[in-house]
């Protein structure tokens, strides 16, 4: 069993005073990192992640390369100073498996076919984790890609919803995922409707899972909006 869990909605209200389907303050800039082929910076309250990509370029060694198509490669890692105490620097189950659902979150999005032979290199930095670091690290790694001109069929959008002390809630901080009866990361193309990333950790009833789906696409709604923002931001500077 793990810890006990501590009372994270306090005469109903979060303890960052929220309401259930708010977000935590939204951030966004694209090209912060000029030596990156396209970069973005995104927070979500006090989670801060950068994103930077590489590519399309030729993949080496060449026995890694695809005839028909190039292939994107993601990694996700977490600074030391990132969380409380300092975070081992490399890589680890968590940054393994988390690199792994970015990227198959992201490649629905890129037309790969393009650039036979080539890879789309994706790095996602957390710099400051307090909950849905996963999620903050899709939009910007998404953010990232149209900023280095990778073609996509659409961005890629992603949020976290869960259920903490028997209420629904969008976008869960570090404490509120620590306290959780259930978390689910969310990752989707608006344009498509298509689902990308859908993983849950805990219980929910089918209509608890039903009503969460419906707040994150709703959610969804509105970062797509604020991303398309920091895209034109950028070239307006
Ligand atoms: P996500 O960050 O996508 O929600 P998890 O559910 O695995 O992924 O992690 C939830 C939160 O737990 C993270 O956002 C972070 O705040 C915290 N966390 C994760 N790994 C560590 C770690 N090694 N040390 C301290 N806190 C961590």
């Amino acid at each position: 069993m793990g810890k006990p869990k501590e009372k994270v909605i306090i005469n109903g209200k979060r303890l960052d005073g929220r309401l259930p389907n708010q977000l935590r303050e939204v951030e966004m800039k694209v090209g912060v990192i000029s030596r990156a082929n396209g970069s973005a910076m995104v927070s979500f309250g006090n989670t801060r992640v950068i994103a930077a990509v590489h590519g399309p370029r030729a993949l080496f060694p060449k026995h890694l390369q695809e005839v028909e198509t190039s292939i994107l490669r993601c990694r996700y890692s977490m600074a030391p100073f990132s969380v409380d105490e300092r975070k081992y620097p490399g890589p680890d189950r968590r940054s393994i498996e988390l690199s792994k659902v970015m990227r198959l979150a992201l490649e629905p999005a890129i037309f790969l076919e393009e650039f036979p032979r080539a890879t789309v290199d994706v790095y996602v930095y957390v710099l400051q984790a307090d909950g849905s670091t996963r999620v903050t690290g899709l939009n910007a790694a998404s953010l990232a890609l149209a900023d280095a001109g990778v073609p996509m069929r659409d961005l890629v959008v992603a949020c976290s919803v869960g259920k903490i002390d028997g209420t629904l809630v969008l976008d869960l901080s570090g404490k509120e995922d620590n306290n959780s009866e259930a978390d689910v990361a969310f990752a989707m193309l608006p344009s498509k409707k298509k689902i990308t990333l859908l993983q849950m950790d805990g219980l929910l009833t089918e209509d608890e899972l039903k009503e969460l789906l419906k707040m994150a696409r709703e959610a969804c709604k509105n970062i797509y909006e604020l991303q398309k923002k920091a895209l034109r931001e950028k070239y307006i500077r």
